[in-house]
């Protein structure tokens, strides 16, 4: 068979395992609970779909191969991370080296040269906020750097690559890097379009906290034995704000509210706002005198100081009831508590803290062995 036909011999093979990599790539961005170790997976599938293209490659005698393989290890190191771009250019030159010859060194050379050359444009053009058929063409042609390995060649075999295998090789690798490239952005932009969506429907737009959804999806995700500190907290008269300064003065009060919170609150706290002018706070690991201790705190905190407005000085004072809970999964009781310890407080004037922990505390106790 003549040189030119058998190069396009592993070009379905190689393929097809590249078409499997768009999707399994999209999945790992939306849905993997273990991204880390989803990105390796991809890198092994990029290593499997170079080490198949060497296997069914061409040989061209004195131990050199031509093939496809520059592809898939150039898309690792332009869509993988850094360990997962690592495993595919492992796992391919493990394959070269098993295949031996010759040209196993300038084999090898051509996989890192293209994996680097995919890390490099990534770099240098992240964030890709659109699609680009342009710059994906650029990501070809930058990773076509790896033909410069094949200059080691010795003479005989270098008048047969340069003359015979670069002029069909040239347009299938831009080729191949372009349109499945095509295919790993589609997947990348669409993934980011819904991490976006689903950000934006979990926040509440005026201050950025969680809204009730968001802090319902947090609260979810907490470890089930932590003990919880579960705080409701509502500003005093915000109406009489509104009326004294102005709507736009009252947003801007509670934005001042929500960043006072969100500064005296650890990383691992979760701070929402469930309704106008009410805030939740969830403090995961504390037992009930820390949330006692921490409800008075971020009262004394709010007080503490008024806040600074064009239109003048803001007082602002809250209500705070609380409660502690074993684990999140007592998280239905711990509301309607903490919301009733709150209604208490206004009650008895407003300007205060109720935490109840008894109830929980006791109910502990009575669960211990004796
Ligand atoms: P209380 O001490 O009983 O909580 O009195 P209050 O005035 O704070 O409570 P009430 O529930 O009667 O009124 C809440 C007010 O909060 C009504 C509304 O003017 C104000 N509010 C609710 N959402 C917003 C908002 O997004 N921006 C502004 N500026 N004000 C809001
Ligand atoms: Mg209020
Ligand atoms: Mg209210």
């Amino acid at each position: 068979m003549h040189l030119t036909t058998d190069l396009f011999q592993p070009i379905p093979g190689t393929l097809a395992l590249m078409g499997l990599l768009a999707p399994s790539y999209g999945a790992v961005l939306r849905h993997a609970r273990r991204p880390r170790r989803g990105q390796l997976g991809l890198g092994a599938l990029c290593g499997a779909a170079a080490a198949f293209a060497m296997w069914q490659g061409t040989p061209l005698g004195e131990g050199w191969i031509v093939d496809l393989r520059s592809v898939p290890v150039t898309l690792a190191g332009a869509y993988l991370s850094p360990p997962g771009a690592a495993i595919a250019v492992l796992i391919a030159v493990a394959a070269r080296l098993g295949l031996g010859g010759a040209g196993a060194l300038a084999g090898c050379l051509i996989l890192v040269v293209a994996a680097g050359a995919g890390w490099l444009w990534n770099r240098l053009t992240r964030p890709r906020p659109s699609m680009s058929w342009r710059a994906l063409l650029g990501l070809a042609i930058l990773s076509l750097s790896h033909v410069a390995a094949m200059l080691t060649a010795p003479p005989g075999m270098l008048r047969v690559l340069l003359g015979e295998v670069l002029p069909v090789h040239v347009p299938l690798h831009v080729a191949g890097v372009t349109l499945v490239g095509l295919l790993l952005e589609r997947e990348r932009l669409a993934a980011e379009r819904e991490r976006r969506l689903t950000h934006a429907a979990e926040r509440d737009p005026l201050t950025g906290l969680l809204n009730r959804r968001g802090l319902d999806r947090a609260l979810g995700r907490l470890p089930e034995d932590a003990g919880l500190a579960y705080l409701c907290c509502d500003l005093d008269h915000f109406k009489r704000v509104n009326d004294a300064y102005g709507h736009a003065a009252g947003d801007t009060v509670l934005k001042g509210v929500a960043e006072r919170l969100r500064e005296a609150l650890r990383p691992e706290d979760l701070l929402g706002r469930t309704g106008g002018e009410e805030f939740v706070i969830a403090m995961p690991g504390l037992d009930a005198s820390e949330g006692a201790r921490a409800a008075a705190r971020l009262r004394d905190l709010l007080r503490s100081r008024p806040f600074d407005l064009p239109e003048g000085e803001v007082a602002v004072t809250a209500s705070i009831g609380g409660v502690w809970t074993e684990s999140p999964l007592g998280l239905d009781t711990a509301r309607t508590g903490a919301d009733e310890a709150l209604y208490a407080v206004k009650r008895s004037g407003r300007d205060g803290v109720r935490f109840e922990a008894a109830r929980a505390v006791r109910r502990r106790r009575a669960l211990e062995p004796a």
